[in-house]
């Protein structure tokens, strides 16, 4: 789990905050609009608490277990500390996941969709979700199909109510990633939904320009991550 976290983290963590906010500008969009998020995986609570102490909040996990092990800790130690979850989530950890997690960002199926509209219901808590859209349609990864995606918006807020507030996704490795985003960012629009959380360490600033509100950030912030 030891990412090599040191004191360099925050210094990058502000410089990621500068290069946010220059392409805000270069867009022609308040950085208010935007969130950064420090991307924790694979980091240990000794490698995130700097990031705290200097006043970040706003951070991602991508497994609800590895989540579970450190997280409570020091959510109870830094009030307002809002985390994120951006991987894929089974319906056996909803209720975990529910009660950790301040927003998810990779509802993609439908028995998904119908188990976190119950399990909100039974236990009071409704994180602010975002559908995750596979937009290169590949076969290994998450997200619904977009071909399929303006149905599936639709079932999950009207249909079962959920709080759905924007839309995710991961370009392909390897391809251009800016179709990708203009993809979501059309999708978005068309269902009127204000969250779009796109870009990582190596295209950020793209997705800033193409109107994403949420960028997930992990190497850049924190090293490079242990193969
Ligand atoms: C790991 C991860 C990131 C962060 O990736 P970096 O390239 O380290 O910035 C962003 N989004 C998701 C879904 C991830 O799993």
């Amino acid at each position: 789990m030891a990412a090599p976290a040191g004191p360099d983290s925050v210094a990058n963590r502000d410089a990621v905050r500068a290069a946010m906010a220059a392409a805000a500008a270069d867009a022609g969009r308040p950085v208010a609009d935007l969130s950064l998020l420090a991307v924790s995986k694979t980091c240990d609570a000794a490698a995130i608490t700097p990031v705290l102490q200097a006043g970040h909040r706003d951070f991602a996990e991508n497994r609800v277990q590895e989540a579970a092990l450190k997280w409570p800790a020091l959510k109870a130690r830094f009030a307002g500390t809002r985390l994120h979850l951006i991987g894929p989530l089974q319906t056996n950890k909803v209720r975990s996941a529910l009660a950790l997690f301040d927003v998810i960002h990779t509802v993609d199926r439908p028995k998904l969709a119908a188990r976190l509209a119950q399990d909100m219901a039974a236990l009071g808590r409704r994180p602010d979700c975002l559908i995750q859209v596979n937009t290169g349609d590949e076969p290994q990864k998450a997200g619904v199909s977009p071909v399929d995606a303006d149905d599936f918006i639709v079932q999950c807020r009207d249909g079962l109510g959920l709080p759905i507030i924007g839309l995710m996704g991961i370009p392909p490795v390897g391809e251009p990633p800016a179709p990708h985003f203009a993809l979501l960012q059309m999708m978005a629009r068309r269902h009127d939904l204000p969250a779009l959380s796109m870009g990582m360490s190596a295209d950020y600033p793209q997705a800033i320009r193409l109107g994403a509100t949420m960028i997930r950030v992990g190497s850049a912030i924190f090293g490079p991550r242990p193969a």
